[in-house]
């Protein structure tokens, strides 16, 4: 079985985790420090905080911004469950909005769910490929939209205008304009999560980029702060002479990453243009020049002259089929050996969110994108005779099902 998406795990990484067993300091200190520090080099953000997912960096930046009760949420219809659930957790609502064919938010369904309640935009960079942030930004900051905002805390105040969290859990290293993700809008959240491009088996990072008068590194202490209990002191600094006295500022949360999780992500970074990128790209060259010849065949899209992406996952479609031809096809692909997936579900069909009273019938590219995807397997690991084993599983179901 060629399986989906296992980690690499090489003997450099046992070494660098290895090394922090035997350190002595195995929660956050030192080495989660220093990959905040490379972190915010090769993000080009202003500060990093590092948690222990994505979804806790989400949603402790929900908390920060004070989103509550009475306020609404913007989140693609196309996404992981993680990007809706902690606006849920929140207390505030959901509002899903339809994507484009490339399988991101459409601007434009933002532009029309904005309404005095809206606290927040979610874009998500699906599979890697990253939003349209330069108009994303250019619509929080229109005269209009700002006028419509209702501040309620501090920070809403501050900002003056709805907030851009991008959920940037496939997309590390991808680039919009040149620039790559992490300094693209107010704040990013990257996913360390063991199927992701960067891995420390779970952890994630908080990439602050909040325009003046914020200081980000005030923000960074706060949160840091704030994913420690409210704690004045960290674990670190409570070991030194004097230091055993702290305070609590606020009932915080407990999401920090520990230094095991770190060492990971310190080898994983250290190679990650040079190597884990070089080799994704690879895989999304062959995928893409053996199935353009199908007229079956929809590629995504994953480089241009604005936008390059993380090469996450290749998101195939086939035209013109359903779900259920979809779903014959996948698992004639596994029938043969080949573990593929589907990225994904669409949020308002899940049973949480229905019964919520969404409608999947709302969101008809998302459905449609959804119904003929089929996500192929992309990782260090998949070799090139494994990526022609791929191709000609694919091949040969594709022909098989559509032909009967
Ligand atoms: C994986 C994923 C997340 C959650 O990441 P965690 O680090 O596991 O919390 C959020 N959003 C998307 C789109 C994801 O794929």
């Amino acid at each position: 079985m060629i399986p989906f998406s296992p980690p690499r795990i090489d003997q450099l990484i046992i070494d660098e985790v290895t090394d922090t067993l035997r350190s002595g300091w195995i929660t956050t200190g030192p080495k989660t420090k220093k990959f905040e520090k490379l972190l915010t080099a090769y993000g080009g953000q202003q500060s990093t905080l590092c948690v222990s997912s994505a979804s806790a960096g989400l949603e402790l930046m929900l908390r920060w911004f004070g989103v509550t009760a009475g306020d609404e949420v913007i989140v693609p219809a196309y996404t992981y469950a993680a990007t809706a659930n902690v606006v849920v957790h929140c207390g505030a609502r959901v509002v899903f909005v339809d994507v484009r064919e490339d399988f991101n938010v459409s601007v434009e369904a933002i532009a029309r769910a904005i309404t005095p309640r809206t606290k927040v935009i979610m874009p998500v960079d699906i599979a890697g490929w990253p939003c349209d942030y330069d108009a994303i930004n250019e619509l929080v900051s229109r005269p209009g939209f700002r006028a419509m905002f209702n501040p309620a805390t501090e920070e809403q105040k501050m900002l003056n205008r709805i907030l851009v969290l991008s959920d940037a859990a496939h997309s590390v290293g991808g680039r919009y304009h040149g620039r790559r993700v992490g300094n693209l809008t107010d704040i990013t959240v990257y996913s360390f999560h063991a199927v992701k491009n960067l891995t420390t088996a779970e952890g994630g990072a908080i990439c602050l980029n909040l325009p003046a008068p914020f200081d980000n590194e005030r923000i960074y202490s706060k949160l840091n702060s704030k994913s420690l209990h409210g704690q004045t002191k960290d674990a670190l600094a409570k070991t030194e002479a004097g230091g055993w006295r702290y305070d609590i500022l606020e009932p915080g949360y407990k999401c920090n990453m520990t230094d095991i999780q770190a060492s990971m992500g310190l080898v994983e970074l250290a190679r990650y243009d040079a190597d884990m990128l070089v080799r994704r790209k690879q895989i999304f060259d062959r995928y893409a020049e053996a199935f353009r010849v199908h007229a079956w065949a929809q590629l995504p899209d994953y480089e241009n002259e604005e936008k390059t992406s993380s090469y996450h996952v290749f998101l195939l479609r086939i035209r013109g089929i359903d779900s259920e031809t979809r779903d014959r096809i996948i698992s004639g692909i596994f029938a043969r050996e080949v573990a593929v997936n589907v990225h994904f579900v669409p949020l308002p069909m899940m049973t949480y969110y229905r019964n919520e009273g969404y409608d999947i019938a709302d969101y008809p590219v998302a459905f449609d994108n959804y119904s003929r995807e089929i996500s192929l397997p992309v990782y260090y690991d998949l070799t090139d005779e494994m990526v022609a084993v791929v191709i000609r599983v694919v091949t040969e179901t594709v022909a098989e099902v559509l032909c009967c």
